[in-house]
């Protein structure tokens, strides 16, 4: 399945807009692409307690699976303190979120800090050796 990466990363952008990060200032936004070409995206949720924080990423996983989407084909991410974009890399509870949904030798991830400036892992090349207990 092809897709568009810059379509993605816009949308991974818009979602940013809505981060709440009053404590890190750091925002992220993430756009994840289901099989069936609906996308769905989820910025960071911070909380002054610290431990119910969540990631644009598994913000964005949890909204697609709640709408019934089990496959997946791509997760555009953008981040940055204020307007300073940067490489901003899934922490590893989202890693091993995306484990559990995607076949990690297709499932792209989009590092970007624009449309036009962004990196493609694999998620085998981000989590190798990640734990599953689904039989290939
Ligand atoms: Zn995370």
């Amino acid at each position: 399945m092809d897709y568009d990466k810059k379509e993605l990363i816009r949308e991974a952008l818009k979602a940013r807009t809505f981060a709440y990060a009053p404590y890190s200032q750091f925002l992220v936004g993430a756009a994840l692409l289901a099989k069936d070409a609906s996308v769905s995206s989820g910025c960071n949720i911070e909380n002054a307690a610290y431990g119910p924080t969540n990631c644009a990423e598994r913000t964005a996983f949890f909204q697609a699976i709640s709408k019934g989407k089990r496959e997946f084909r791509a997760i555009a991410i953008v981040g940055g303190k204020n307007n300073e974009m940067e490489d901003t890399f899934p922490c590893g509870v989202c890693r091993q979120v995306m484990q559990e949904f995607c076949d990690p030798e297709e499932f792209e991830i989009i590092v970007a800090k624009s449309e036009e400036e962004f990196q493609v892992f694999t998620l085998a090349a981000l989590l190798p050796h990640g734990f599953t207990l689904k039989k290939e």
